[in-house]
């Protein structure tokens, strides 16, 4: 009694689905939506390629092919912190970058990526989802012609790679490090001198000494740029704690797209976003397990509490200045400190806790 009407509704569906795909199809044969995509990392850069190859391919699939990216790596285009003017421009439809590296362009760019002492990776997707981060981004990208989605999680990073201890804050006066963003600024308040070096270079500066110390992401990316081999302390984190790359797009070429292809690449974004996510996480855990057990003796150390609280007092210092600067600076930062105090009661109740409890257990 009951086959043939499974059957007939099994037939409708198949009909439903070939004559939508058909209709689809059909939309694709007068219109396929070519984009150009530039992005800041070499070709086939580890982990920040694949989400850039991974969003792209996701959105060719979920469009029937309608949606075609053409994909240029720093290597093709030659200008890796140039994403911002290229897609501003509409030289380039899309690029992948890190929202801070344009903070000497737009200062209040330097908030989108990860704060010192601040959000978390999941911290920080909670406040950009639901929270009000996405208004804001939009408010700082908007007038420069850009929209600006999250674009793949590295989780929490190292405090990197240094060549001495560091046993107190008077260890970091004077020392050469490679710290790009908002924490160089602060570690230059408390005496230090960073530096920002592009990566190819990193290996051969730490180990000529023409830097003391760099910081670079952690275990997922590090190990293969080699630095466990000429540094033999690597410290706890505690300035990038859940750094977020970036998708970002031209507005007037977003705003000229149908609906459904916009909606089609945002779920494409924030996937890729995510898979970056677990990804990095994924490559963190292996590299951290073959470091300890190929290097073990590489010291891994967490700055002393008095060179932290030195770091975050400097830390809200340069906060308060930029708040007093400026309105919409002052309108992020009392937004992220709001949903930082609330994601981190939770945040403690929930996961630190259970880590406690799973520490004291056999
Ligand atoms: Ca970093």
């Amino acid at each position: 009694m009951f086959k043939p009407l499974i059957k007939v509704a099994t037939i409708a569906s198949i009909v439903l689905m070939v004559s939508s795909t058909t209709a689809f199809a059909a939309d694709c044969k007068d219109k396929v939506y070519k984009l150009k995509l530039a992005h800041s990392w070499p070709t086939n850069f580890p982990i920040f390629a694949d989400a850039i190859h991974n969003m792209a391919a996701t959105a060719n699939k979920m469009s029937s092919g309608c949606i075609q990216i053409k994909i240029d790596s720093k290597n093709k285009h030659k200008a890796p912190l140039g994403i911002f003017d290229m897609v501003k421009a509409g030289q380039y439809d899309m690029g992948h970058s890190g929202s801070y590296y344009w903070k000497g362009k737009v200062p209040n760019t330097l908030f989108f990526t990860s704060m010192p002492f601040g959000m978390t990776a999941v911290e920080q997707y909670a406040w950009f989802y639901h929270g009000g981060g996405m208004e804001l981004m939009d408010k700082v990208y908007a007038p420069h012609n850009l929209v600006s989605f999250p674009g793949g999680n590295t989780g929490n990073q190292m405090g990197g790679w240094f060549q001495k201890e560091i046993k107190s804050i008077k260890d970091l006066k004077g020392l050469k490090m490679r710290i790009p963003g908002f924490a160089g600024e602060i570690m230059a308040k408390v005496g230090a001198k960073p530096t920002n070096i592009p990566p190819g270079e990193l290996y051969t500066a730490l180990e000529k000494g023409t830097i003391d110390a760099l910081e670079w992401v952690g275990p997922s990316l590090d190990l293969r740029m080699g630095f466990h081999k000429i540094a033999p302390y690597y410290y706890t984190g505690w300035h990038e704690p859940g750094s977020e790359l970036q998708f970002l797009f031209n507005r007037k070429k977003w705003q000229s797209l149908p609906e459904n292809i916009q909606e089609i690449l945002r779920v494409s974004m924030r996937n890729a976003a995510y898979n970056m996510y677990v990804l990095s996480y994924h490559e963190s855990a292996v590299n951290w397990a073959s470091m300890k057990k190929d290097y073990p003796k590489i010291e891994v150390k967490s700055f002393p509490t008095e060179v932290l609280q030195a770091l975050k007092d400097a830390n809200d210092e340069l906060i308060a200045e930029r708040a007093k600067a400026d309105p919409l600076a002052k309108e992020i930062i009392e937004s992220q400190a709001a949903y930082l105090k609330k994601s981190r009661a939770w945040t403690k109740i929930s996961d630190q806790s259970y880590y406690e409890t799973m520490e004291k257990l056999k």
